[in-house]
């Protein structure tokens, strides 16, 4: 009976059979197997080998060279013989085994090891391994042994690896089809030989096993006995070759497909995007944990329903139902596979940006779509917020540019105006600056003369250049009461900016003179900036820019901004101080100038100067205001008797050499020095002292000498130093002291002579009287002749007496008032003229000579009386108040000159050409001397005031000092 002709029921029957039969006696015996190996040796040589001793079923007939036998199936009947039936019965139960193992394993891990020990158990081998291929060789991935212990081959089999064509496995790889080794050992192509040889392996086979891709893995068996082909295993191992083959890839894919839904799981759980499938029908079938958390609704919730009504916002509705409408009427798709950006609806009806692909599900039928959708109202957040940076960035970026192009132009401007120190300069390089960076045209105006004057201007084409200096030319001066405009600027340093010129404008500015207006027109002017040249708080100027508002170069120009003028103002600040610098530059030029000549006539001076100090006869001494002596001429050297370097440098030290001395021979306290006196604002031209000069071997020598000093004032009157002038009297205080001698002698000489005289004419006149003689007055006249000559005695006496230091005072209180009456009435009776009187009631009593006063008054009187016609009114006058007691001689007489005033005062000073009006007797020139000398003594002063041809006043003042109180 033949399989084929088998019922399912009898093959069913006989595989039951089989299973039993495989658990009793399925395996061979050792000695069925030494048994065959013998019979297999007896056959050695007999058979036709390979030469490495594989045979395929194919060489089985044809004993092809290489000694593998490729195994063809043939039909063989089962159960012909004992051993066939043998065989048969394993191959049936290996069959089996793997059919088994292959229906119930569900997983390609254990599969492996299973098909070994199924295979290699159920046919009865030693050994088994299965090869897989690895890195285009193959690698040995299981093996199996019948024994309990693994051994040496099977070892050396998991360490090595096969290249395609190379041992058994490799040699099936290539061959793509089951071999079979009657024995290995014998076999030139097994790389494990040597193994095998000591485990004592002998027959082999092996085959390959295919999926979809190829070679999938190879089996190998290995006996300990050799093996004849088996013709009925090779074909019963096709079957089970394709058997596993197909569970390899069912096994692979049910794998793959489980792969894939975990991935797709763990996608759909792990997505941040949601995912949202809905069918044909719109209703939703897939809503994961992403789309619930954006959208607010449970995935049970939102499974089923309308998915236009549940996350489309009303208004995109319409278009959404259309679109799929269309696409399913099959209309081309307009969005699938396309990313979009859509508004969604949220279940708490508020509305976000989501960014959509939707995707139609590839599977046969009626279409479904799922859609992946992510929030992207951060993004849209972002982005604005992004594209708010950029364009604050931009702004700011823009601000940056401009802030930076406005300091560039300043810096530039200031640089270009910071060169010039020319006023002119300065300007036209103002106007070029501005023109054509600010201005097509610009005007500096400039006030001269209660006017505007145009001082630059600039243009940037000709036209305009051609227009201005035109205007210029006819129009040269600006209103500055204009109510606006560059005077309005110039008046109230306050800028304009007109963003707008219009020709309305142009004509009030031209004010009817159609000239005019021609000329403003062709300047095209479009907007407007004036602004001040302000420096210091003064105005120097106004500049105005004006732009045409036709586009020039790249930047078409705008109308003028706040912005533009707060840039030009700066500028114009800049320059005006430029300007100022450089008008401040000329005028220190033109100040240097007259500096240099103010030096040059000061050199001038100082030299004339110079030369007239060492010219003077005498010693000059110059100090500063704080005594500090500048100068002395080569005379002080001559006179003090001492280099240069020698001389004290200050006055101060000067006096307190001890140099000078009164003409007593008194030490000069320093406070009474000359320059000290000078510098105190005191004035003389006839100081005298003595000065101490060591003469050759140390003897010392007074020498007499006449001071001058007076100070130096600048022009408001401050005391600056001070300047002395002493010569060297000693010639002259010589001849003085002999003639002060001579006078003193001569005058004491005559006094005696004429005392007696005197003395004679009295008694002479009284015995005349006696005996009644008339001597017609002859003696009377005689005495009043003796009394003036007694008087010019007197007073001669008393020159060389205060010349020699000797006039002496007896001074008591005394009646000041009784004084000036007697001394009237004394004089009224001489010379028969009225004297007015001025006296006060009360007594003015303080301490005097009252004969030396007397004295003083008498020669006040008679110079009144005799300077004056006889008709004229002479005035006594005393006051007393402020402290002193002051006494006034007054007369109308012709006065004294301007220029013999100061001198009236002096020794033997007589003004020249004065005549005696009245009286007789012609002075000496020495009364108002000796007056004068008398008033000082008394601690008083005297002075006179005249007027030529109106009079004279004569004055002295004596100190109130108050009285001792009397018991
Ligand atoms: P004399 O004895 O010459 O008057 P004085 O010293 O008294 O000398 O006066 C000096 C000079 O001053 C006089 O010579 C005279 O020229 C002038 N003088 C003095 N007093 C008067 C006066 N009252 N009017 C005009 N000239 C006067």
């Amino acid at each position: 009976m033949r399989d084929r002709d088998k019922t399912k029921e009898q093959l069913i029957a006989e595989v039951r059979e089989l299973r039993t039969a495989l658990a009793h006696a399925a395996t061979p015996s050792p000695a069925d197997r030494s048994r065959a190996a013998a019979e297999h040796d007896a056959h050695d040589g007999a058979e036709a080998e390979t030469r490495d001793g594989y045979l395929s079923r194919e060489s089985l007939a044809a004993h092809p060279a290489n000694g593998f036998h490729a195994v063809e199936g043939h039909d063989q009947p089962i159960g012909a013989d004992p051993a066939a039936l043998a065989a048969e019965r394993r191959q049936a139960a290996a069959q089996y085994a793997v059919g088994r193992l292959v229906a119930e394993t569900d997983s390609l891990d254990d599969i492996i090891p299973r098909i070994l020990a199924a295979i290699g158990g159920s046919l009865a081998w030693d050994f088994g391994a299965c090869w897989r291929p690895h890195d285009g060789g193959l690698r040995c991935v299981a093996t199996w042994h019948a024994g309990p212990v693994g051994g040496e081959f099977e070892r050396q089999t998991q360490r090595v690896t096969m290249a395609p064509g190379e041992g058994l496995p490799g040699s099936v790889l290539q061959a793509d089809r089951p071999l079979w080794v009657e024995d290995v050992q014998r076999s030139t192509n097994f790389p494990r030989l040597e193994y095998a040889a000591r485990e004592g392996m002998r027959g082999a086979f092996a085959f390959p096993v295919r999926d979809e891709r190829g070679t999938w893995g190879i089996f190998e068996f290995f006996a300990r006995v050799p093996e004849e082909p088996d013709a009925g295993l090779l074909q019963a191992l096709d079957a089970i070759r394709d058997q596993i083959g197909q569970c390899v890839r069912r096994l692979r894919a049910t794998e793959a497909l489980r792969e894939s839904e975990a991935r797709k799981g763990a996608i759909l759980e792990a997505a941040l995007e949601a995912v949202v499938s809905m069918d044909a029908s719109g209703r939703i079938i897939e809503f994961n944990p992403a789309a619930e958390a954006m959208f607010g609704y449970p995935r049970e919730r939102a499974l089923g329903a309308q998915m236009v009504e549940l996350i489309v916002p009303p208004a995109l509705r319409q278009g959404h139902l259309a679109g799929l409408r269309r696409y399913l009427d099959g209309g081309a798709p307009r969005i699938l596979g396309q990313r979009v950006e859509l508004s969604a609806l949220r279940a708490d009806g508020t509305e976000f940006p989501i960014e959509l692909t939707i995707t139609r599900v590839a599977l046969p039928g009626a279409p479904s779509f799922t859609a992946y959708i992510r929030d992207i109202s951060e993004r849209k957040r972002r982005e604005a917020e992004v594209a708010r940076l950029l364009s604050s960035e931009r702004e700011a970026r823009l601000d940056a540019e401009a802030a930076s192009a406005r300091i560039q132009f300043l810096s530039e401007g200031t640089a270009r105006l910071a060169g010039s120190l020319d006023y002119q300069a300065t300007l036209r390089q103002l106007a070029d600056i501005f023109v054509p960076k600010v201005a097509d045209w610009c005007v500096i105006h400039l006030p001269v003369d209660g006017t505007l004057r145009q001082a630059a201007i600039a243009a940037v084409d000709d036209e305009l250049a051609v227009a201005l200096r035109d205007l210029a030319a006819e129009y040269t001066t600006a209103n500055l009461d204009a109510p606006h405009g560059v005077g309005h600027v110039l008046r109230t340093g306050e800028p304009e900016l007109i963003p707008h010129v219009t020709d309305d404008m142009l004509a009030a500015i031209a004010a009817g003179d159609a000239r005019h207006l021609e000329l403003l027109r062709r300047l095209r002017p479009a907007s407007e900036m004036a602004v001040p040249l302000e420096a210091n708080g003064h105005i120097l100027g106004v500049v105005l820019l004006v732009s045409t508002g036709t586009p020039r170069g790249p930047a078409a120009r705008r109308p003028y901004t706040t912005d533009d003028l707060s840039l030009v103002r700066e500028l114009a600040r800049r320059a005006a101080l430029a300007m100022d610098n450089a008008r401040l530059y000329g005028e220190s030029q033109r100040a240097l100038g007259q500096v240099a000549e103010i030096a040059r006539e000061l050199g001038q001076q100082a030299s004339e100067l110079n030369a007239i100090i060492e010219a003077i006869p005498g010693a000059v001494i110059v100090c500063d205001a704080a005594g500090h002596i500048l100068r002395g001429n080569a005379g002080s050297e001559t006179i003090f008797g001492r280099s240069r370097g020698d001389t004290p440098s200050t006055a101060a030290g000067l006096a307190a050499s001890g140099i000078l001395r009164a003409l007593d021979g008194e030490p000069l306290p320093p406070e009474d020095f000359p320059l000290a006196r000078a510098l105190r604002g005191e004035m003389r031209t006839d100081a005298r002292y003595l000065l101490r000069r060591e003469g050759p071997r140390r003897r010392v020598r007074e020498l007499p000498i006449q001071c001058s000093y007076a100070p130096i004032r600048d022009h408001d009157g401050t005391i600056t130093g001070a300047v002395t002038v002493a010569a060297d009297i000693s010639t002259l205080y010589q001849l003085e002291r002999q003639k002060d001698e001579f006078l003193s002698v001569a005058s004491h000489e005559l006094k005696t002579p004429l005392t007696t005289l005197k003395i004679l004419t009295q008694l002479t006149r009284k015995r005349l009287e006696k005996l009644d003689l008339l001597d017609s007055g002859h003696t009377v006249r005689m005495e009043r002749a003796i009394g003036r000559m007694e008087r010019l005695i007197g007073d001669l006496l008393d020159v060389s007496r205060i010349e020699l230091g000797r006039l002496a005072l007896r001074i008591e209180p005394s009646d000041l008032t009784a004084i000036c009456r007697q001394a009237a009435e004394d004089h009224t009776e001489a010379a028969e003229r009225p004297i007015t009187l001025d006296l006060p009631e009360e007594l003015v009593v303080l301490p005097l000579d009252a004969e030396r006063i007397e004295q003083v008054l008498a020669n006040l009187l008679s110079n009144a009386l005799k300077y004056s016609l006889p008709q004229r009114p002479v005035v006594l006058r005393l006051r007393a108040k402020a402290g002193e007691a002051r006494v006034t001689v007054e007369d109308a007489g012709g006065g004294i000159p301007p220029d013999a005033l100061p001198h009236i005062f002096e020794r033997f000073y007589r003004v020249p050409g004065v005549q005696v009006q009245s009286g007789s007797g012609v002075g000496l020139g020495i009364g108002l001397y000796i007056s004068k000398e008398i008033i000082e003594r008394h601690g008083g002063r005297m002075w006179a005031e005249s007027e030529l041809g109106r009079g004279s006043r004569f004055s002295f003042a004596l100190p109130l000092t108050p009285l001792p109180s009397l018991p």
